[in-house]
């Protein structure tokens, strides 16, 4: 096992703390490493934004990579927590068969999927990770390895899914995959004028598998909510095996971070012009890394923002709310001096009743990523007190500074108190001073 201290931060690169990093290569050494430390918590690959992987002790399931077993005739997978989700991609897609909910980025880890419980652009109907996650092995903060499925271990079940690793460290897991005939996808795009028509472009193609939309957010006056819609299926069977795998693409790379400068409201809008004038409305056929993965195609783009790094504020209002709320969101920013860089917006579905973790309500789901100003806490500030008036919540996953009730989650509810993070601390409004590289 290494063991190296440094310090670390997500993808948001907000806040960085100092962490003491374990790399434990087997389970009896994840045992020592969780009986000899407090205050820890368990990372995949870092790709949370905020503070949710940070703490005193950081224990990396990277090490853990190892597909257990995959039945190519049921689509049942199991492997190690630390699988990244784009290596089961170069082993289950030439097999014909793909995940029901994946997040707009596959360089994550199957630990990660389950701690975020994340979900993707198709929530009505597939719901989140855990709608199709069989069973996992957790340590708890006795070293012992329970499994936990909706038989055994349920109500640990349920508390792991969306639990931000504050119930243990996953160890692996089995999870049910979708059968798919081809890699490629039909996809479209609906062009919509102002708020009312955006809203009404979900609402109108609800046949559509997978939705998802982009938000001007600054435009103004009657353009205020345009936006764009893109729509996809997957596209039935095709002829050849090699469209079955992840084409090889060479992704571009932000090799160091930029001058913070260079994200500003000019050419944000610069930006924003040009997405929504080159949207394609007919339809076309793109490769399944293409439409699912788009960011990833350039490497570090968090850099973009520079080494202040940035804000990403994610909220779900209900669906009675959704609209008037997501206007007024968006009305607050245009009166900040802060300019949302990328904007995404999902319709979200009924989530299982013992999913009590998960993210999305029922209603729509706002991600707006913010350079990180001088000024940008207090907008959020004002983004948290209209979200929670609306009846909405935030990402915890996304999350570095909004208030403590914004999750709608109670930390001390997980019994565990070895497992922690600065989330969690943040959380519970610690003060605790070992947590050096606290956000200020
Ligand atoms: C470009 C981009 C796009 C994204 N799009 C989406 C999206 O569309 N939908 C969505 O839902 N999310 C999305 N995310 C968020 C991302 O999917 C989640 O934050 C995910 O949890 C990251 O996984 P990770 O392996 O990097 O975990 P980390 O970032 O390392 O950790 C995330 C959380 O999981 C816990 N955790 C990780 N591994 C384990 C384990 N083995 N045992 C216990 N706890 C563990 C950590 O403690 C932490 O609380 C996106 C992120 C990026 C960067």
């Amino acid at each position: 096992m290494t063991i190296t201290t440094r310090m670390l931060a997500n993808w948001a690169n907000y806040p960085v703390a100092e962490a003491e990093i374990a790399t434990p290569e087997n389970t009896a050494e994840t045992r020592d490493y969780v009986l000899s430390r407090e205050r820890l918590i368990a990372r995949g690959n870092g790709k949370c934004y905020g503070d949710a992987a940070l703490a005193p002790h950081v224990l990396s399931t990277l090490q853990f990579n190892r597909l257990l077993h995959f039945d190519r005739e049921t689509g049942i997978v199991e492997c190690e927590a630390g699988v990244l989700l784009s290596d089961l991609l170069n082993v289950i897609l030439p097999a014909g068969w793909f995940f029901h909910v994946t997040p707009g980025i596959k360089y994550i880890t199957v630990g990660g999927a389950i701690a975020s419980d994340v979900h993707g652009k198709n929530h009505p109907a597939k719901g989140c990770f855990s709608n199709w996650l069989i069973s996992f092995e957790l340590m708890t903060a006795n070293g012992q390895v329970l499994t936990c499925s909706r038989t055994e271990n349920n109500a640990l079940f349920w508390q792991t899914c969306g639990g931000m690793g504050w119930t243990g460290i996953i160890l692996s897991a089995r999870f049910q995959l979708m059968k798919i005939e081809s890699g490629q996808m039909r996809q479209t795009a609906v062009q919509a004028a102002d708020f009312d028509s955006l809203f009404r472009a979900f609402d109108d193609n609800r046949r559509w598998s997978y939705a998802a939309g982009w938000l001007d957010g600054t435009a103004s006056g009657r353009s205020a909510g345009r936006g764009v819609v893109f729509l996809a299926e997957h596209s039935p069977s095709s002829s050849t095996q090699e469209m079955l795998s992840l084409p090889a693409k060479k992704p571009r790379n932000v090799p160091f971070f930029a001058p913070s400068w260079i994200l500003n409201p000019l050419s944000i809008r610069l930006h924003n012009e040009i997405i929504f004038s080159r949207a394609k409305t007919g339809e076309r056929f793109v490769d399944l890394d293409t439409y699912f993965y788009p960011l990833d195609r350039v490497q570090n783009w968090n850099r973009l923002y520079g080494r202040r790094g940035f804000i990403q504020y994610q909220f779900c209002l209900p669906e009675e709310n959704s609209f008037d709320g997501i206007r007024r969101v968006m009305e607050t920013i245009r009166n900040s001096s802060e300019t949302p860089f990328l904007t995404v917006l999902k319709r979200h579905g009924e989530r299982p009743p013992e999913a009590v973790h998960s993210f999305p309500l029922r209603g729509y789901s706002l991600a707006l990523d913010f350079p990180r100003t001088r000024t940008i806490f207090n907008l959020v500030h004002q983004l948290d007190e209209l979200v929670w008036n609306l009846g909405g919540k935030i990402y915890l996953t996304k999350d570095a500074c909004s208030a403590a009730r914004m999750g709608r989650v109670d930390p001390t509810a997980f019994g565990e108190e070895k497992f922690y993070s600065l989330l969690k601390a943040r959380l519970l409004n610690s003060q605790d001073t070992a947590l050096k590289g606290l956000p200020v």
